[in-house]
């Protein structure tokens, strides 16, 4: 771990807990410790710092700083800044067996997990809190316990979340564009029924205040994903405190109950908007998997045989109506059976992988390349005019054709294809899909029983368009 890292870890701990000495009323505890959530959630996203003594100490050192500085007595700063470690590192302990995935809001689980590992890193500082309580204030210590661990759930509860789910790297060097983008999603309404709901329950107050943001939130959860809605509940949770202390309550042992009461409130009220963004996220994640799965061929990730009649079709539309040319090709590997018979199935599959490879590699955008069926494919060039496709088509074959195939055993040998093209413009061409094949079908046969190893153009005077299923070259 570099130098500088260290340092950034000390001044990270060190404004965090600036921060929070400045919510403290005189001689209590914060009303909002940021650190500690920011702390276990930077050592859960770096490993290699949380396996390093050193970093641990680089952020002791921040806290114990911030208190030093701030004119804390020494003891009182040692002890609380102990404590303040050892509870992080409970949660670190608990949470840093669950994985990544679970982690970075990936399992439906996610949310319900890192709040267990919230209750038992503010279980262990209000238990060495209690024990300790002397040094702090004069509460009893069963009050101190209450206090101690209602503040730690609000704060963990608060700040990890958006540690976890947080862009990679520093915020100054996420883009920030990119992050905020979702806040514009139907023209930012949700965000404006958030403020709304929160102007609502700031002009009527009274006990249900609290829970008068949860409908925005849980909207906001469902286009804003798990970051943003992590930031909202910490700002949404600030918020409502801060108007609370304004108004008089006190998050001292004299409003004890209330105080309690708010803050675990304020907690467990932020897990539910989580727990929409988390289950939005992977819904969304699953129909992309599935999406891709459907318009995509497994072996080779060329386009499915549907998904490219389907795009295809879309594309020639928006072609004729610019009357523009367009080019399909088809591609057959010569003897390719051969290919199987002598270096096994498997070897097989992975030339037709490096071929789709080769192919989509030379890819621009707009041209459409997917697999017909076995060892078939197909390209639609937009735009191509006839000469541009038959240049396209002999590149490719020449590539293909130099292309060394290596075995598992180290035998090396390569393939050649035929190439059947059909090019046309509105005027002379029917814009369909099946008819271009049809056509381009029709020269890879022509070019198969020509010698293989060629590319064909489509010629209406000698061959016949062949319907797709008709036949296989
Ligand atoms: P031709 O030059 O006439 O095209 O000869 P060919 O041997 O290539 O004949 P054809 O195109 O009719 O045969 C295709 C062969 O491709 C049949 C099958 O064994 C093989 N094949 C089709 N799909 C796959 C696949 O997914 N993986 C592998 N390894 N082989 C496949
Ligand atoms: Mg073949
Ligand atoms: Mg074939």
């Amino acid at each position: 771990m570099l130098l500088r890292e260290h340092g950034l870890l000390f001044l990270c701990m060190l404004a965090a807990c600036l921060a929070g000495i400045a919510t403290r009323p005189i001689a209590f505890m914060a009303t909002f410790w940021p650190a500690n959530g920011l702390l276990l959630g930077l050592m859960l996203r770096n490993p290699v710092w949380s396996k390093t003594p050193l970093a641990w100490l680089s952020a002791w050192l921040g806290f114990v700083a911030a208190d030093a500085l701030t004119g804390a007595a020494l003891e009182r700063n040692l002890v609380i800044n102990a404590i303040n470690l050892v509870e992080v590192l409970a949660g670190w302990l608990f949470l840093v067996r669950q994985g990544p995935a679970t982690l970075g809001f990936r399992r439906q689980r996610s949310v319900l997990v890192i709040l267990v590992g919230c209750v038992i890193a503010a279980t262990t500082g209000a238990l060495l809190g209690s024990l300790s309580r002397d040094l702090f204030f004069s509460a009893s210590g069963w009050q101190t316990f209450i206090i101690w661990e209602s503040g730690e759930l609000y704060n963990l509860i608060l700040c990890l979340p958006v540690v976890l789910a947080a862009p990679r790297g520093w915020f100054w060097q996420w883009r920030w564009r990119r992050v905020l983008r979702p806040l514009g999603k139907l023209w930012g309404l949700p965000l404006l029924a958030l403020l709304a709901s929160e102007a609502a329950a700031f002009a009527l107050q009274g006990p249900g205040a609290l829970v008068f943001a949860v409908p925005a939130l849980v909207w906001c959860a469902m286009l804003y994903g798990v970051f943003l809605v992590s930031l909202l509940n910490l700002l949404v949770g600030l918020w409502s405190t801060a108007t609370l202390v304004l108004l008089g309550l006190s998050l001292t042992p004299e409003q004890l109950l209330d105080a309690v009461s708010f803050r675990v409130g304020v907690a467990l009220l932020s897990l539910a908007p989580l727990a929409v963004a988390t289950a939005h996220a992977l819904h969304a994640q699953a129909l992309q998997i599935l999406h891709r799965a459907v318009n995509h061929d497994f072996l080779t990730g060329a386009l499915s045989r549907r998904a490219l009649m389907e795009r295809g079709a879309q594309q020639l539309q928006r072609l004729q109506r610019e009357s523009a040319p367009v080019a399909v090709l088809m591609f057959d590997m010569d003897y390719f059976k051969q290919v199987n018979d002598r270096w096994g199935h498997a070897q097989g599959d992975s030339v037709l992988q490096q071929f789709a490879q080769l192919i989509q590699h030379n890819l621009r955008p707009g041209e459409l390349f997917g697999r017909i069926g076995g060892e078939e494919f197909a390209l639609l060039l937009p735009h191509a005019t006839h000469a541009g496709a038959q240049a396209v088509s002999e590149r490719l074959c020449a590539q293909l054709r130099e292309h060394r195939f290596t075995t598992e055993g180290g035998d090396e040998f390569s393939v050649t294809m035929s190439v059947g093209l059909h090019a046309g413009t509105p005027a002379d061409t029917p814009y369909t899909m099946s008819e271009l094949l049809a056509r381009a079908d029709a020269a890879l046969y022509h070019a198969k029983t020509t010698g293989r190893n060629r590319v064909q153009a489509f010629d209406a005077a000698v061959m016949t368009p062949l319907r797709h299923g008709e036949i296989s070259a």
